[in-house]
């Protein structure tokens, strides 16, 4: 007589992927993951969104119990499946929302593999080739950002913010030798623009620095950094004997694409060091975790254009790649393949210009008895991260394989075409003005206007004479309806889903600046679709009417 448990044993060991080779098991395990894609495919209608535009559902948590007894497999996916009704589908080309891709099939399956066979990155003991992958997508993104492929590192982390972390953490050290022994204990500052992520108070909060400790420099009204005035303050926190953790430069800012000039702030950083006699050179990262993408244009010859992108693309492109290039000037770099790669959450990555960088914040080998003893390639003596996953790497690395350099240029390309086209028809009408017409990214940023209104001189006006206050806030307010009225005809499956930023930058006089936002990520987008996004916006001006 068998023990009761075997039963429960029995029927789980065929919810795992069979250890030995069982053809007619895999069949099965492939039938289970198509049976979740059809389940997920019933979900799609004509709009972009999954399901039904659902409200949400009533959440108790007192409701939420593991049951005693196993459901099977069918019915376990059947309840996952119902996890997604109601997102986004933003490969949608009517889902123009923010800098979220749809992930090509490779990439799934760059994530898949590592996730049955699970490898822990943490070394290569235990992952082998997988670890592998993470060198050679490193050396892959020495090569295209021009670093030297001997010289430079780099790990796999959990996001973009986990970029800027780790750039934080080796810059402190820089800055405070052995203050991840000793702690923090000076006053250190993190210096960025206006325009740069909120993941760098974050990362100040985190490391210790205190978020207060974020210098903002101003910005320019084309979202990048104001050099003149990051070098006064520059000068002032030396001045004061306080230390530099990092000096980041933004390319690509989140909202607008801005790009900083990352060699005027790499000059103005190395004359201060010459100058204040630093007995450290300030650690100087590059947040290019949307702008990196762009580097595949760095060799692409816009005059002969071989690919025939049109000349407003060449010129969009062009602009771009005059700050993009400079990108080997920074001490680290962050990308995130989850934002302009093409790839699902989490694939992002720290490069570093000298691997030695990344022994700064190495641990004490006698710290970690347990780990190491074999292998040549172990990040984990330095990643903050213990379990390491090889989901990243492995999606990355399908992705620059599938692509090429020609692919990905094709497909920024033509994102770009499409937001240019949808500038174009923006700047054309007088009741709407694009606000980051000097920004050369996927994503456009504008205002609409009541009718009466002089789209020539008002945006410039509310920019900067605080006279112009009231019509602001007012103009604000008008934005927000707007946005309401096209987001709830997009959710009924008519028009385009867009976003709305509360603060796409202050004025001169401090009040904020609302912003409709079209953020096109989706390799389906066409011509058609930009004209719906202005089809929605008329409609919707008509129905908030002039009385706002
Ligand atoms: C998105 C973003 C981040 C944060 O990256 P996550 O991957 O979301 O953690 C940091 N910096 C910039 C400029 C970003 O756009």
């Amino acid at each position: 007589m068998n023990p009761a448990y075997r039963e429960y044993l029995d029927q789980l060991r065929l919810s795992f992927p069979q250890p030995v080779s069982d053809p007619i098991h895999d069949a099965w395990f492939g039938r289970c993951v198509m049976q979740a894609l059809e389940q997920v495919d019933a979900l799609k209608n004509e709009t972009p969104v999954l399901g039904t535009p659902s409200t949400k559902p009533e959440f108790v948590p007192s409701e939420c119990h593991i049951d005693d007894e196993p459901i099977s497999l069918e019915q376990t996916t059947r309840q996952l499946v119902g996890h997604l009704n109601g997102m986004f589908v933003w490969g949608h080309p009517r889902a123009q929302i923010n800098v979220i891709p749809p992930p090509t099939i490779p990439s799934l399956i760059g994530g898949l593999l590592p996730s049955i066979y699970n490898p822990n990155l943490a070394s290569d003991e235990s992952s082998f080739r997988i670890a592998l992958a993470e060198r050679e997508v490193t050396a892959m993104m020495a090569d295209l950002l021009q670093f030297d492929p001997d010289q430079s590192g780099g790990v796999f982390t959990f996001g973009g913010t986990g970029t800027l972390l780790y750039a934080g953490r080796i810059g402190l050290e820089k800055a405070l030798p052995g203050c991840s022994r000793s702690g923090v204990r000076e006053r250190a500052v993190i210096v960025c623009s206006d325009c740069a992520h909120y993941a760098n108070r974050t990362v100040a909060g985190w490391l210790g620095i205190g978020d207060e400790n974020v210098i903002e420099v101003p910005s320019t009204p084309d979202n990048e950094i104001r050099t003149c005035l990051l070098e006064s303050m520059l000068r002032d926190v030396l001045q004061r004997g306080d230390k530099v953790a990092m000096i980041v430069a933004t390319l690509g800012t989140t909202d607008a694409f801005g790009l900083d000039d990352l060699a005027a702030i790499r000059e103005i950083r190395d004359r201060l060091v010459d100058e204040f006699s630093l007995d450290y050179v300030p650690h100087l990262h590059a947040d290019a975790v949307i702008g990196w993408a762009w580097s595949v244009f760095n060799d692409y010859d816009l005059d002969a254009n071989p690919l025939g992108f049109r000349h407003r693309t060449v010129r969009s492109l062009a602009g771009t790649k005059r700050r993009i290039r400079d990108l080997h000037l920074a001490d680290s770099i962050g990308i995130d393949f989850h934002k302009t790669g093409f790839t699902p959450y989490v694939s992002s990555m720290i490069l570093v210009r000298e691997k030695a960088d990344l022994g700064l914040i190495a641990r004490n080998p006698a710290a970690m008895p347990y780990l190491f003893q074999s292998g040549e390639y172990h990040p984990g003596m330095y990643t903050l991260e213990t379990s390491r996953s090889g989901f990243g790497p492995m999606a990355a690395l399908a992705n620059l394989l599938l692509f090429g350099k020609n692919g990905l240029r094709a497909l920024l390309g033509h994102l770009v075409t499409m937001a240019e086209s949808l500038a174009e028809h923006l700047e054309g009408h007088a009741a709407t003005t694009v606000l980051n017409s000097e920004n050369f990214g996927p994503v456009t940023l504008f205002r609409v206007y009541p009718d009466g209104i002089d789209t020539f001189e008002v945006p410039k006006q509310e920019r900067t004479n605080p006279a112009m206050r009231n019509e602001l806030l007012r103009v604000n307010e008008y934005n927000r309806r707007i946005f309401h009225e096209i987001q709830s005809e997009a959710l009924q499956g008519r028009g385009v889903v867009i976003s709305l930023t509360d603060c796409y930058r202050e004025t001169d006089y401090g009040e904020p600046i609302v912003a409709l936002k079209s953020y096109i990520m989706s390799p389906f987008s066409d011509e058609e679709y930009v004209a719906a996004v202005l089809e929605s916006i008329w409609q919707a001006r008509e129905r908030v009417g002039n009385d706002s």
